[in-house]
């Protein structure tokens, strides 16, 4: 899977606590690693994207088994 976090983040740290591998905070917004995310965390960043009180988790692609 790959993301984006949006400039709308406002740094409430939900997702940092629902999946810490995935997002880091940082002083202007979370940050995410470079590259693909391993499809382990899929659903903590799901998860987290459906939490953002502000949607900031962009979803660029998952990658489903068979597709
Ligand atoms: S949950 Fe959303 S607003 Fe909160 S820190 Fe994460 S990306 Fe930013």
């Amino acid at each position: 899977m790959k993301i984006a976090i949006s400039e709308d983040c406002t740094q409430c740290g939900k997702c940092v606590r629902i999946c810490p591998q995935v997002f880091e905070p940082d002083p202007l917004r979370v940050s995410t690693p470079n590259g693909l995310i391993p499809a382990v965390f899929d659903e903590q960043v799901v998860d987290a994207a459906r939490t953002c009180p502000v949607y900031a988790i962009v979803i660029i692609n998952r990658v489903e088994l068979g597709v």
